[in-house]
């Protein structure tokens, strides 16, 4: 895993999620670039929502994903690891992929 900024928090992620991004990175044979990790409760996109979101639990990560090929090789090897929470935006380049099974199984866009 690699940060796409040098603010994003990767050190205080659940290490479910990193065994889970390791074996993703095995399966697509390419390094995950991480554009959002771990985040605060208190931090600007979490102070906004009414809850806060995956991210906070430590069990989420937005990937960097340009193209459909690579959406497509990422959410495979997300469903086949048994991930059951993906978030897509083509618009904004990213996959989240949430490992929080007391949320609700979804795939959803941005
Ligand atoms: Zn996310």
């Amino acid at each position: 895993m690699k940060k796409a900024q040098s603010n994003v928090n990767l050190e205080d992620l659940n290490p479910r999620m990193i065994e889970f991004a390791n074996n993703i990175e095995e399966a697509i044979g390419a390094e995950l670039i991480i554009t959002s990790g771990y985040r605060s409760p208190d931090h600007p996109i979490e102070a906004k929502k009414k809850t806060p979101g995956e991210h906070t639990t430590g069990l989420a990560i937005d990937v960097a994903a340009v193209g459909g090929t690579p959406v497509y090789e990422i959410v495979e090897a997300a469903i086949n690891l048994g991930c059951k929470r993906i978030g897509i935006s083509r618009k904004s380049n990213f996959v989240h992929l949430g490992l929080d099974l007391s949320r609700v199984t979804s795939i959803w866009t941005y």
